[in-house]
């Protein structure tokens, strides 16, 4: 496991995209894995890393609740590449004692409980799937949401002591679908409902023109709580 610094071990804002993931390619596979959730920005990397090495590892976490149209994209893009998708479950005996004990919606009823729903199905899959890699990649975009306006292109990732690479840090949505259109790239059919990110059936929804992305999310919470805790663990979110 790479010991995270302060400071990036090398400023990669200038180099695009596909530079970026090949260069984190060549410098720590098989200890990188892509973080993908199979939105609009994860099936442009996955494009992008599939070209560079048939082999990269792309890895998701199955939640347990997660929309059919998910499904049937990983499936679609396992088809048209060829390629391994690497899935983490939640726990079985802690999702078993938390509808047990507090129902099945139970991330409705407060932040602290939703949090927790997160914490299972999403925060400890993703530290199982981290585990002995040095790196991590993710599709993160600085204009998907408050709380990301800071991503940059790589990151020391102090919560799970790897580096963070974000290669799409700088991409507009407008380049984002170009790509996925230029290249044919199969991507999530919730996109055509105005879903702007992917993320559980009963925590995501579409969003009306004009309101900000990450409205789709979690709409009964204010804006500065919208993070699971895979990207905001040092923001106690977790
Ligand atoms: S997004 Fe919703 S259903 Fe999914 S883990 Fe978080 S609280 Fe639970």
């Amino acid at each position: 496991m790479h010991e995270a610094t302060a400071e990036p071990i090398q400023d990669l804002e200038t180099m695009t995209a596909p530079e970026i993931l090949r260069w984190a390619l060549d410098r720590y596979h098989p200890r990188i894995a892509f973080a993908s959730s199979f939105g609009l920005e994860d099936v442009v990397v996955i494009d992008m890393l599939v070209r560079i090495r048939p082999d990269a590892r792309i890895f998701t976490l199955d939640t347990g609740r997660l929309h059919e149209e998910t499904y049937e994209v990983m499936e679609r893009i396992r088809e048209r590449y060829g390629c391994a998708i690497e899935t983490y479950f939640p726990d079985r005996h802690a999702v078993e004692r938390l509808e047990q004990e507090k129902g099945f919606f139970s991330f409705r009823q407060s932040v602290a409980n939703r949090k927790e729903c997160c914490a299972i199905r999403k925060v400890e899959p993703l530290r199982r799937a981290l585990a002995g890699l040095e790196a991590w990649i993710t599709g993160l975009r600085r204009d998907q949401a408050i709380t990301r306006g800071a991503t940059h292109k790589l990151e020391s990732d102090e919560a799970f002591g790897l580096l963070k690479l974000n290669p799409l840090a700088d991409w507009s949505l407008d380049r984002v679908w170009d790509y996925v259109r230029g290249y044919d790239v199969p991507y999530n059919t919730l996109h055509d409902r105005n879903f702007a990110s992917i993320g559980c059936s009963p925590c995501t929804r579409g969003i009306e023109p004009g309101e900000d992305i990450r409205a789709g999310r979690w709409w009964w919470e204010l804006a500065d709580e919208k993070e699971c805790g895979l990207h905001s663990l040092h923001r106690t979110d977790g």
